[in-house]
């Protein structure tokens, strides 16, 4: 009944992010003896894994190290023979001379030997890369590139610095003392992480990150005995399509949801930012091409909420801005589900701003109007247009590139003058965004030339001849 899609996250790189043991059974070898070699070094000596430096010379820092005993210095250059000897043992090899031959020798010789290896700076020869770092005790958060920029992974870490918590190590170790408490109540994995869950979104993690482990404790105690069991289902708006246009809210709940039923106005790159584990389910909902239909949604929602699944219903723009948000939403109630409804910036808010034309604008436009240009069966278009080809208000379309002809030719006919500003925003917000600015007489040939695409907005009224191109533009 229901169209999984085949759809997987859009992102594919031949680097695979891992979390590696250095224990103390652990022997790590660095080749160079500079600072480049003491950073790697540095690196090492925060893990508990035993470091061997292969060197004739060693910097300030490293012949410090040697010093207290804390790296084995092997006072030779680097050979193949002397490579391999110590490679062979080793769980990781850094090769970080400031020669390039010889790193690509070290990373040949562990290459052959199968040990994992970095040449610094120099991707191709390396099986593995160093990440740039956030640490906070046993959190770490490794940011990598793929090797492509490592100045942006350095600009990334700076970013997330400022965002972890100092206390998060502290909130780390209480949750893994916790963990056994949590596991004995709830041996089901999915009750177990919803009880976690509520804990991070609630007062617990702010005690646990505050160091009030008792308090901390209590208020996890209470929520492991609560019945977790419920389900909901979250009506979310993803707004047009640009994922920077996602709210704090959307995202937190994207980040929890069991499954998301979403339809095809959103991009990969929306969904790849739901929870990697949710099912995700395609529900369609194409001009003429209903996936599924709507009251096959609302019983695919009712079902996986009774289940106790926490559904995301993920639409385009805002849920109740021409999304049957409404409809699914009347549903829900009837049959007892529990609800959120998250908003969404729409589709005219988003265009609007991204093509750079203010929906009112005091010298010409004192109202708005939102409407659906989705024509009936029969091709016809039942609208008002006595009360929308009015002077001194701006028309926004959805769903009207299909009705485009008619739409303009039925304003001139009840009154505008075919030289009325119109514009088309195709893909809004998005990089590939185009826009027409044309009038109602000239608006559907120029849109047939430039071979527009859904999805596509209308917008007419003075307005448009206030456009502007902002430099946050796709265009600019
Ligand atoms: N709930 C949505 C609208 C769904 S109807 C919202 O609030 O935006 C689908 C219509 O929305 C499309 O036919 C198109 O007219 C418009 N639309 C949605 N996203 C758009 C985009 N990125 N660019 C242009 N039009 C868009």
């Amino acid at each position: 009944m229901v169209e999984h899609n085949s759809l997987t996250p859009s992102s594919h790189s031949p680097w695979f992010p891992l979390v590696m043991r250095m224990d103390e059974a652990a022997c790590a070898l660095v080749v160079g003896g500079g600072t480049v070699a003491a950073n790697k070094a540095a690196l090492l000596l925060a893990t508990d894994a035993r470091l061997t430096v292969l060197s004739p010379t060693l910097c300030p820092e490293l012949t410090q190290h040697a010093l207290n005993g804390r790296i084995h210095h092997v006072a030779k250059g680097a050979t193949p023979e002397l490579v391999a000897e110590h490679a062979r043992h080793c769980r990781v090899v850094f090769a970080a001379t400031d020669d390039r031959a010889i790193n690509r020798m070290v990373a040949a010789t562990a290459c052959e030997l199968n040990v994992p290896v970095c040449a610094v700076d120099d991707p191709e020869p390396s099986t593995f890369i160093t990440p740039a770092i956030v640490r906070r005790g046993s959190v770490q958060v490794a940011i990598s590139t793929s090797g492509a920029a490592p100045v942006l992974a350095r600009r990334l870490r700076e970013q997330i610095e400022a965002l972890l918590p100092a206390g998060l190590d502290r909130l780390a170790r209480f949750m893994q003392g916790a963990r056994e408490m949590v596991g004995a109540r709830h041996p089901t994995p999915d009750t177990r992480r919803r009880v976690w869950e509520r804990f991070l979104d609630g007062k617990g993690a702010e005690q646990a990150l505050a160091g009030e482990d008792d308090a901390a404790r209590a208020t996890l105690e209470r929520l492991a005995g609560e019945d977790t069991g419920g389900g909901e289902v979250w009506i979310v708006g993803a707004g047009p399509g640009n994922p920077d246009l996602l709210t704090l809210g959307a995202l937190r709940l994207m980040q929890n949801a069991d499954s998301v039923l979403y339809d095809h106005l959103l991009p990969a790159d929306i969904l790849d930012r739901v929870r990697r584990d949710a099912e995700r389910i395609f529900v369609g909902k194409q001009r003429n091409n209903h996936a599924l239909p709507q009251p096959s949604i609302n019983d695919e929602l009712i079902r996986r909420a009774k289940a106790g699944e926490r559904v995301l219903r993920l639409k385009g723009g805002d849920p109740f801005i021409f999304g049957r948000g409404g409809e699914e939403i009347e549903a829900l109630m009837e049959a007892g589900v529990p609800f959120r409804v998250i908003p969404g910036i729409s589709a005219a808010n988003g265009c609007a701003a991204a093509a750079g034309i203010p929906l009112t604008h005091r010298d010409c436009a004192q109202s708005c109007l939102f409407l659906t240009g989705h024509a009936r069966a029969d091709g016809t278009l039942d609208l008002p247009w006595h009360t929308i080809a009015q002077r001194g208000q701006t028309v926004v379309i959805y769903m009207g590139l299909g009705g485009v002809e008619s739409l303009c030719s039925r304003l001139v006919e009840h009154g505008l003058p075919p030289e009325w500003p119109a514009a088309m925003v195709e893909h809004g917000t998005r990089p590939d965004q185009r826009v027409i600015t044309a009038d109602l007489a000239t608006l559907t040939a120029k849109v047939t030339e430039e071979n527009f695409r859904s999805p596509a907005l209308i917008i007419v009224g003075e307005v448009v001849k206030h456009r502007v191109i902002s430099s946050n533009s796709p265009e600019a």
